[in-house]
């Protein structure tokens, strides 16, 4: 695991003191993760300088919101699973399985626009799609005005 403050600190600096909160956590092929949540680094530049520089991490939702913003849900698209936060999160309006941004369909509806997942969404095409046919075959056969 590389040193939480191997991207963050100066070389040509002498260090005095480094100081860091780490969070471990497992990546998705299991491999530890080491997470940066605070540093504190006191350093003496060539100048004599005594330099003191606190880290702080900011961390984000997969929606690139920050981790501040309450979570919202899991997506339930298959194969998909990420957390939004509670602004981003949205329900697909008809079977009500969680999205995220990325899997949240728009459809207009009746001059509304409502949010559906891939397979709702998939199937509200075919209905209008018929509907349209049906009432293509209404007007054919619709009686000639004497
Ligand atoms: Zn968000
Ligand atoms: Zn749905
Ligand atoms: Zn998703």
């Amino acid at each position: 695991m590389k040193h939480p403050f191997a991207d963050f600190s100066e070389d040509d600096a002498e260090k005095l003191r480094l100081e860091a909160e780490v969070r471990i956590k497992v990546d998705p092929h299991g491999n530890p993760v080491m997470e940066l949540v605070h540093g504190d680094a006191v350093s003496l530049s060539d100048k004599g300088t005594i330099k003191h520089l606190k880290y702080v991490a900011d961390r984000f939702h997969p929606c690139n919101c920050n981790a501040q913003e309450a979570i919202g849900g899991r997506c339930g698209e298959e194969g998909c699973g990420l957390v939004n936060c509670h602004r981003c999160f949205r329900k697909c309006e008809s079977c009500l399985i969680g999205l995220c941004v990325v899997h949240q369909r728009m459809a207009r509806v009746g001059g509304k626009v409502v949010v559906l997942c891939r397979h709702c969404l998939g199937q509200w095409k075919r209905k209008r799609l018929l509907r349209a046919v049906a009432g293509l075959f209404v007007q054919l056969e619709a009686p000639k005005e004497p």
